[in-house]
């Protein structure tokens, strides 16, 4: 006799099993995850078989621009930069960095928060 518990880990497992052997052939258009509605700088896309997310983006804090992961560069802390802190590119990770020490910028708090953690 199963009890929920067990059911629920079956179930993940052939999920993870579906994931692993499908080669994500068709795939959904970006589309923004339902908990992060209202906070429109990152979009995900999904395999329309398995339900695997197999691309993110989000946008360039400098530019504004969307970068594709892996493409983008993440702040390290030692210039200030919260880390999850997108950039397109090391010039602009460097610009955004000089902009926020001249102004003493605020950099909203959630920054940090969802850029890694799918
Ligand atoms: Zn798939
Ligand atoms: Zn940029």
């Amino acid at each position: 006799m199963s009890n929920s518990e067990e059911l629920r880990k079956d179930f993940q497992g052939k999920i993870a099993e579906l994931q692993a052997n499908c080669k994500h052939e068709s795939v959904t258009d970006w589309m923004k995850p339902d908990f992060l509605s209202g906070i429109p700088t990152i979009e995900f896309k999904k395999c329309n078989t398995c339900g695997k997310i197999i691309a993110r983006r989000t946008k360039c804090w400098a530019c504004g621009n969307w970068v594709e992961e892996p493409n983008w560069i993440q702040g390290d802390g030692s210039e200030k930069i919260p880390i999850g802190t997108v950039f397109c590119c090391e010039t602009h990770k460097r610009l955004y960095a000089q902009t926020a020490r001249a102004l003493g910028k605020e950099v909203p708090p959630w920054i940090g928060r969802n850029t890694g953690t799918f």
